[in-house]
């Protein structure tokens, strides 16, 4: 064999590249390999965070959602002290049942009267209170009626106990003890002393009850009376007193549409019933 120097130089040359090729191409190929095993390195890293921006989200709304519920707590508390003190600013008088059992004190007096519109009353220059919660509810309902054309006219509202007690001895010489036991309350019995009860009247039917039932102004109040929140207190067949259709007291809008809607009176309740609506009556 005859191998000159060029040849074998050839061969040496060639063998090198071949060894450096190779030598490179596994360099090139670990290399890839360390990127590959970096690139998931870097994937795991980032579902990582991922999963920890998650956590951190999961807790976020965790924190949030406690806040909120706490809101709510807070704004339910806030409800509650507000009808406590509702609650306790509103007299509960307002809407006790009496009876032969439950009086008022002679010494109980309404927390605020004002004057009614001599306007609309009977006797225009008797002086006439009521309870001041009251007064712009009544005098509504009297702008009504008189916008329908009724002449409803107010004969008495509120009274003391002794101005109560001074009318009941004036029915009692007119009328004899007997007959006005049923139709006015003993002083201490009667609603008008709470200020929110009124006797009404028309020009027409004048200061005597008893053709009160006849007058249009009264079908009038039946039919209207309620949704300034007043009810009729002795209706027909009562076991208080005998019928007073002239006789309205203030129970509050939502208890006096009840009543209305029910075909109720306000004694046929349970006096439970009726404090239910106690907290509402001046809305
Ligand atoms: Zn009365």
């Amino acid at each position: 064999m005859k191998l000159n120097l060029t040849k074998i130089l050839l061969i040496i040359g060639g063998a090198g590249l071949l060894g450096y090729g190779g030598y490179s191409y596994w360099q090139t190929s670990e290399e890839n390999t360390a990127r590959g095993a970096k690139i998931t390195d870097l994937e795991q890293s980032l579902v990582k965070a991922g999963e920890e921006n998650n956590n951190l989200l999961q807790a976020l709304n965790t924190e949030r959602s406690k806040t909120g519920a706490f809101e709510v707590k807070i704004s339910e508390l806030s409800s509650i002290v507000g009808n406590l003190q509702k609650w306790s600013a509103t007299d509960p008088e307002l809407l006790r049942k009496y009876s032969k059992v439950y009086f008022l004190s002679e010494n109980y007096a309404p927390a605020q009267l004002s004057s009614l519109d001599p306007q609309y009353l009977y006797e225009k220059n008797r002086t006439q209170l009521i309870h001041s919660g009251v007064s712009g509810r009544l005098g509504s309902l009297l702008e009504a009626a008189k916008a329908e054309g009724m002449n409803l006219l107010i004969l008495s509202a509120y009274r003391s106990f002794y101005e109560q007690a001074s009318v009941k001895s004036g029915y009692s010489v007119t009328y004899g003890a007997g007959t006005s036991n049923q139709f006015s309350a003993d002083q201490g019995y009667s609603e008008h002393q709470l200020g929110t009860a009124v006797d009404f009247s028309t020009l027409e039917n004048g200061p005597t009850f008893s053709k009160f039932e006849q007058a249009t102004a009264y079908k009038w109040l039946t039919d209207n009376a309620y949704k300034f929140g007043f009810a009729l207190s002795y209706p027909k067949n009562n076991l208080y007193y005998k019928f007073e259709p002239w006789h309205w007291r203030f129970v509050g809008v939502a208890l006096a549409k009840y009543l209305h809607d029910q075909s109720k009176s306000f004694y046929d309740l349970t006096q439970r019933e009726l404090d239910d609506y106690l907290i509402t009556i001046f809305n």
